[in-house]
């Protein structure tokens, strides 16, 4: 896609956009009628997921020329995540403890919700270990578990590369393999304006008139403004980083646009993984880069889910009038880090992991409740800035793999 598509593409997705949320808003539930478009094009997206994936993975492993070239590059992704969703932690902290949201929110008749806290059960920190290695890969790939997928594509390739002259056809296989899927993805991003467009009219609609969604929002109004201002500084402080670490001008930001819009609206990162890959291609990423940071990025690097689950974590704490020291703040660091690896890139999952912080700081799980009318909202903007995350880390280590190979 040449510049003059992509920056017309935007155009019309950001038009979408703002159709979708207008006719959300105003005809309400009516608007859920036209909700099957964005069904249909996140249908097609996660239909792209999984074989691109695995082909991406793969052929960027092989494309590395040396296998102990993987070492470094690893080394260098890890740290970024860690060091990007450590700073997305403190400025969550900082942020809840300047605004307070929580002090005065009512806290009376809340319920436990019994459906997430299940599901967190499900999900304990040996789980999130247990996961990475999958008894059965078709498993894996039916329930889009991307983590045993792409630790199996990393050895596959690694396997690959170590056959040396015999190893050529498999990898040669993947390689146009993952050409013709990034072809698709391009075609596929043609129906992104009607599809974000569905995505957002139906889930406004569904969330009621403009009334009763004011209304929801203002009892928690300082939460949302919490978290929304703690994802922008967040945002900023990445397109520093792309600034000064990856050296690269914010045209970059222009280009990703698309996949960020796109994460808003489906408010998963999995499903926007192709158009994620697809716009770092054309950004110039290097191909070794795109590859591995960003299908590994969308399921372990969350610097909007970890920011978001520590700031509601001490608002809950707030609400329910319990000070927590710096200790405990400390602990909140670490399990929001932890949780925002475990989450899948899923909407809502960051909701689910949430209960893993509150369980470990010992705060009360009813206290979700008080999140619950507002998480759909909230997901799509953490979801925007996972993804733009994931995004400034391949530019990143395409910076260091310019400089080091
Ligand atoms: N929806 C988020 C994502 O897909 C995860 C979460 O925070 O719920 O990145």
């Amino acid at each position: 896609m040449n510049e003059r598509h992509s920056l017309g593409l935007l155009v019309f997705i950001l038009i979408g956009v703002v159709a979708g949320l207008f006719v959300g808003w105003y005809w309400g539930a009516a608007a859920v009628g036209v909700a099957w478009l964005g069904k249909l094009f996140l249908n097609t997206l996660s239909m792209l997921v999984i074989p691109l994936l695995v082909s991406a993975v793969i052929s960027g492993v092989t494309s590395l020329g040396d296998v102990r070239h993987l070492g470094r590059l690893s080394a260098v992704t890890v740290v970024y995540y860690f060091v990007t969703v450590f700073i997305a932690v403190l400025i969550g902290l900082f942020m809840v403890n300047l605004i307070q949201p929580g002090v005065g929110v009512s806290t009376a008749g809340l319920e436990q919700p019994d459906d997430v806290i299940r599901a967190a059960q499900e999900r304990g920190f040996e789980d999130i270990l247990l996961s990475m290695i999958a008894p059965n890969l078709i498993g894996a790939a039916a329930e889009t578990n991307l983590l045993p997928l792409i630790i199996w594509s990393v050895a596959f390739g690694i396997a690959i590369a170590s056959l040396g002259r015999k190893g050529l056809p498999a990898a040669r296989f993947f390689e146009s393999f993952n050409e013709g899927m990034m072809l698709l993805v391009s075609w596929v991003m043609y129906f992104a304006p009607i599809g974000v467009f569905g995505l957002i009219a139906g889930m406004f609609g569904a969330a009621g008139s403009t009334e009763a969604f004011v209304e929801k929002i203002s009892a928690v109004g300082l939460h949302v403004v919490t978290v929304l201002s703690g994802l922008g500084v967040h945002f900023i402080v990445l397109a520093a980083i792309l600034l000064l670490v990856a050296g690269r001008s914010l045209t970059y930001l222009v280009t990703m646009l698309r996949a960020v819009v796109t994460a808003f609206a489906t408010a998963s990162s999995t499903a926007t993984l192709p158009l994620t890959i697809q716009c770092a291609k054309e950004a110039g990423i290097d191909e070794r880069s795109r590859r591995f940071v960003l299908p590994l990025g969308s399921t372990i690097n969350m610097d909007g889910t970890a920011l978001y689950e520590a700031a509601a974590a001490m608002f809950i704490a707030q609400a329910y009038g319990l000070e927590l020291g710096l200790g405990q703040q400390a602990v909140i660091v670490v399990t929001a880090t932890l949780a925002a690896i475990g989450a899948a890139g899923i909407p809502q999952a960051g909701l689910v992991t949430m209960i893993i912080v509150l369980q470990v700081v010992g705060l009360p799980l009813e206290g979700i409740g008080l999140l619950l009318a507002v998480d759909w909202f909230l997901d799509r903007f953490r979801t925007s800035v996972n993804v733009w995350g994931d995004a400034v880390g391949a530019a990143v280590v395409h910076r260091y793999l310019e400089k080091r190979f």
